[in-house]
C-alpha cells in the first residue's frame, strides 16, 4: 500500500499570515483578542486559542473593547467600520489576494458597473466582496444561475479565490461568447489552482483520496468534489477517527490532501494513523514500524544517537575511546528528552497528538525511566570519570530540569517570572549546547585533550545537533507557534532558518576537510564529512518534497547520528 501526501496540503499563505498575526497579538497584548469568525477549521486549535485569550466573535456587539482580527477572507467595509465604532481595535489580516479582488470590485462599482461573483453567497469571503459592490453585486454558483441573470450594460466578473478552476473556465467561456463586453478577471488564488491541479493529478494516479479539513471549509469541500469527480474513492474527514477503512480496503494507493486552513500536524497525524491502520494487513512490516515508532517516541533512538556521536567525538580527538562517556551522554539525553516531553504533554496534545497520548498513558513509567536514566548517568560519571565531570553533568541536569520552570525574574508589564523556555530561540540553542557538552566537552575534560582539537570537534558536534534540532523545529513550526515554544525558526522564520542550517552543515564539512590536512584531528576524520553532507542532502530533499511525512524524516535524520558512530568505529 502506497500513501502519498499532496505537496500543497495545509495552510496557504493567507491563513498562515492571519494565524501568525493573531498569535503575535496575543503574545504582546494583555487585552482580549477576538477573531471575527473562526480562524482555522479545527475545533482543538480553537479551544487552545481560547486558553490563550483568543475568542471567536460571530456578531458585532454594540459596545466592546479589545482587539478584533479580521481573518484572511476579509469582511464588508461596513463591518470594519462597525467594529471600530463599537470600540474595538481592528487588526486586518485580509489576505492580500482577497484584497486585490475587493479593490477590483470597488473600482468598477464606483463607475456604476454591476458585479458578478462566482461563489457561494454565504461564504465569508463572498459576503465581504459583496460589500464592495455598492448594492449591485450578484452571486452565481452554477451556469444556470448565470443564464438567469439579466444582461447588464456594464459588469465585472470575478470569482471567489478558492473557486473550482474548471467551473470558472466554463463561466469565462460563456461570458466571452454571450456577453463579450463583460470585464472578466482571473481571481482564483494561485495556491488554490495548484492545490486543485495537484489533487486532480493525484486522484488520477491513486485509487483513493482522503481530504482532511473542516466540513464547513469551502476550499476543502471543493477538493473533495474534484477528487470524487474523477470517480475515485473519496473521503472528506475532519480527523482520522472518521475514516471508513472498509471503504479503502480495495485501494492499493491513497493520496492525502488538506484544505488551506488545516494545520500540518493534523495532516501528519492523519498520515501516521492511516499508515498504521493499513499496515495491519502486513504483520511483519507493521511490527518493524511499531518498533521504529517506539524507539522514536521514547527517545531511545535519539539517546543512542547521542552515545554514538560521543564515541565519534572521542575518536576524532584521538583520545582513549572510553565507552563510559558514550553511555553517560546517552543516559543524560534520554532523561532530559523524556522529561521535556512529559512537561509538554498539554501543548503536544495539539502539535504531536500521538506522542502526547503516549506520554499521558505511560506517564508514571516514563517518569521513572527518565529519573533512573538521569541518576544512573550521574552515578556513572562520578564513579567512572571523576568529580569535575560529575559536577558539570549535575549542573546541566539541573538546568535541563529548570527549563520549564518560572525561575528567571523578568520585568515586563506584568512583572512576572519567566521560564528559560520563554527566551526566544532558547530551545534550539540550549539543546545544541547541552549535546555539545556531553558529547565533546565532558570526554575532553576527562582526557585533558588539546584545546584546538576540542574546539574543532565541539564545532563539528554542535553543528550536526544544531542542524537536526533546527530542522525538527521547522517541521513543528505551526504547532510550536500556537503552543508558544520558543524555537529558532519561530524567531528567525522558516526560510532564514533553512539558510542557516545549510551554512552550518557546509561549515561542518569545511572544518573536517581542513582539519584532515593538519594534525588537529586524526587523519581519517575526513571520512566523517559524509555525515553533514548526507544531512544537508536529506534536509534539502525533505524541504523540496513534502511527500515525506514527519516520522520518516525524523527517523532518517536520527539514524545519521548512529552512522556517525559506526563510521568512527570503522576508521
Ligand atoms: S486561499 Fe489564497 S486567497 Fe485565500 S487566503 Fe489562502 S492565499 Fe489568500
Amino acid at each position: 500500500m502506497k500513501i502519498v501526501v499532496a505537496k500543497t496540503a495545509g495552510f496557504c499563505m493567507g491563513v498562515r499570515r492571519a494565524v501568525d498575526m493573531v498569535l503575535d497579538a496575543s503574545n504582546l497584548s494583555s487585552e482580549p483578542i477576538y477573531t471575527y469568525g473562526p480562524l482555522i477549521h479545527n475545533p482543538q486549535v480553537l479551544k487552545l486559542f481560547e486558553e490563550k485569550n483568543i475568542f471567536k466573535m460571530d456578531r458585532i456587539p454594540e459596545k466592546g473593547s479589545g482587539i478584533v482580527l479580521i481573518r484572511a477572507h476579509g469582511v464588508p467595509p461596513e463591518d470594519k467600520e462597525a467594529l471600530k465604532n463599537a470600540g474595538f481595535t481592528v487588526m486586518d489580516a485580509t489576505c492580500p489576494r482577497v484584497v486585490r479582488v475587493q479593490v477590483i470590485i470597488h473600482k468598477y462599482a464606483k463607475k456604476g458597473y454591476s458585479t458578478i461573483i462566482i461563489g457561494d453567497q454565504k461564504h465569508p469571503e463572498v459576503v465581504g466582496l459583496l460589500g464592495y459592490a455598492k448594492g449591485k453585486g450578484h452571486t452565481v454558483t452554477s451556469l444556470d444561475q448565470l443564464y438567469e441573470l439579466p444582461r447588464f450594460d456594464d459588469a465585472v466578473v470575478v470569482s471567489q479565490t478558492t473557486q473550482n478552476t474548471d467551473f470558472y473556465g466554463e463561466i469565462k467561456a460563456w461570458c466571452k461568447t454571450n456577453a463579450p463586453h463583460y470585464q472578466i478577471f482571473d481571481t482564483i488564488c494561485g495556491s488554490t489552482e495548484k492545490r486543485q491541479a495537484e489533487i486532480r493529478e493525484l486522484a488520477e494516479e491513486n485509487d483513493a483520496v482522503i481530504v482532511v479539513g473542516g466540513k464547513q471549509s469551502g476550499n476543502t469541500k471543493r477538493l473533495a468534489q474534484i477528487a470524487s469527480q474523477t470517480g475515485k474513492i473519496t473521503a472528506h474527514i475532519e480527523d482520522v477517527s472518521q475514516i471508513d477503512y472498509g471503504k479503502l480496503s480495495s485501494a492499493r494507493s491513497i493520496a492525502i490532501t488538506a484544505g488551506a486552513s488545516t494545520p500540518n500536524w493534523v495532516i501528519n497525524d492523519a498520515y501516521d494513523q492511516i499508515e498504521r491502520n493499513l499496515q495491519q494487513q502486513h504483520p511483519a512490516r507493521a511490527f518493524l514500524f511499531s518498533i521504529r515508532n517506539f524507539l522514536l517516541k521514547t527517545n531511545i533512538m535519539t539517546a543512542a544517537g547521542a552515545g554514538f556521536l560521543t564515541y565519534a567525538c572521542s575518536v576524532l580527538q584521538g583520545i582513549s575511546q572510553n565507552l563510559h562517556h558514550a553511555v553517560i551522554a546517552m543516559l543524560y539525553v534520554l532523561s532530559m528528552q523524556i522529561l521535556n516531553n512529559l512537561f509538554t504533554i498539554k501543548p503536544d496534545k495539539y502539535n504531536h497528538p500521538q506522542r502526547a497520548f503516549f506520554y499521558k498513558k505511560y506517564r508514571s513509567w516514563l517518569m521513572l525511566f527518565a529519573v533512573l536514566s538521569g541518576v544512573s548517568g550521574l552515578y556513572l560519571s562520578f564513579i567512572a570519570i571523576g568529580r569535575i565531570s560529575f559536577s558539570i553533568l549535575l549542573i546541566m541536569s539541573l538546568l535541563g530540569l529548570s527549563y520549564n520552570l518560572k525561575i528567571i525574574p523578568f520585568i515586563s508589564k506584568k512583572e512576572q517570572l519567566i521560564r528559560l523556555k520563554d527566551i526566544p530561540g532558547s530551545k534550539t540553542i540550549l539543546i545544541t549546547m547541552a549535546w555539545g557538552t556531553v558529547t565533546c566537552l565532558l570526554p575532553a575534560v576527562a582526557s585533558q585533550s588539546k584545546w584546538l582539537s576540542v574546539a574543532v570537534v565541539f564545532l563539528f558536534a554542535t553543528g550536526l545537533v544544531f542542524a537536526r534540532t533546527a530542522f525538527f523545529d521547522i517541521l513543528a513550526i505551526q504547532g510550536d507557534r500556537i503552543t508558544r515554544k520558543e524555537t529558532l525558526p519561530i524567531l528567525l522564520g522558516e526560510k532564514r532558518s533553512f539558510g542557516i542550517i545549510q551554512y552550518v552543515l557546509m561549515a561542518d564539512m569545511g572544518i573536517l576537510l581542513l582539519s584532515s590536512f593538519t594534525d588537529i584531528l586524526v587523519k581519517k576524520a575526513v571520512f566523517l564529512v559524509i555525515i553533514p553532507l548526507m544531512m544537508l542532502l536529506l534536509i534539502r530533499f525533505f524541504r523540496k518534497d513534502s511527500f515525506v511525512p514527519g516520522t520518516h524524516r525524523e527517523f532518517f535524520i536520527e539514524a545519521l547520528f548512529l552512522f556517525t558512530g559506526l563510521i568512527a568505529i570503522v576508521i
